[in-house]
């Protein structure tokens, strides 16, 4: 897997999310934020996540997505639990996935990241096929942006962001570096 000169992934399903817009500083990337999510809650293998990054979710169709009426996010990536990678946003541009955040002192971390989300949730562990997936493109990414770091959600909003959650393996993509 390569990102071509817009940050877009070979060996990706793209699907151009409009929830997105210019970074101010283009290729300023210092960090990925990994998030979890699935829609219904809990339940895998649904295209609402999808829809929800897209703008195309019917929020009536289900009393708990309510919540969700209005809101325009996106993420760069979603890895679905059998690995489908699908890009909605290419990383030269600023997708809408962290919230008010901070990290390492620098607020708005949106500006400078780029979001992958995993199909799941803070409750049940992850597919192996995510993560050799994530490593692939965790990989391609750092072909380009070399000193790039990794946070989770929870990482960069303490309190009111809980993804990945428990479950996601740090150790294997965060190893602490020796002293
Ligand atoms: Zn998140």
């Amino acid at each position: 897997m390569h990102l071509d000169a817009q940050g877009v992934a070979s060996d990706c399903r793209l699907a151009a999310s409009p929830h997105c817009d210019a970074r101010p500083l283009p290729d300023d990337i210092r960090l990925v934020v990994i998030h979890n999510i699935s829609l219904p809650a809990g339940t895998f293998g649904s295209a609402d996540a999808e829809r929800l990054f897209l703008g195309t979710l019917d929020t009536s169709l289900r009393k708990d997505y309510a919540a969700l009426e209005g809101l325009r996010v996106s993420a760069h990536f979603l890895i679905r639990r059998d690995g489908e990678t699908v890009q909605f946003v290419p990383c030269s541009l600023r997708a809408w996935h962290c919230g008010p955040s901070s990290w390492c002192g620098w607020q708005r971390c949106n500006d400078f990241s780029i979001g992958i989300e995993l199909e799941g949730c803070d409750d049940q562990p992850f597919d192996e096929r995510q993560y050799r997936k994530l490593e692939r493109l965790l990989a391609a990414i750092r072909e380009r942006w070399p000193n790039v770091a990794l946070a989770g959600h929870s990482e960069i909003a303490p309190g009111r962001k809980t993804d990945p959650g428990p479950h996601f393996d740090w150790p294997r993509f965060r190893p602490r570096t020796p002293a």
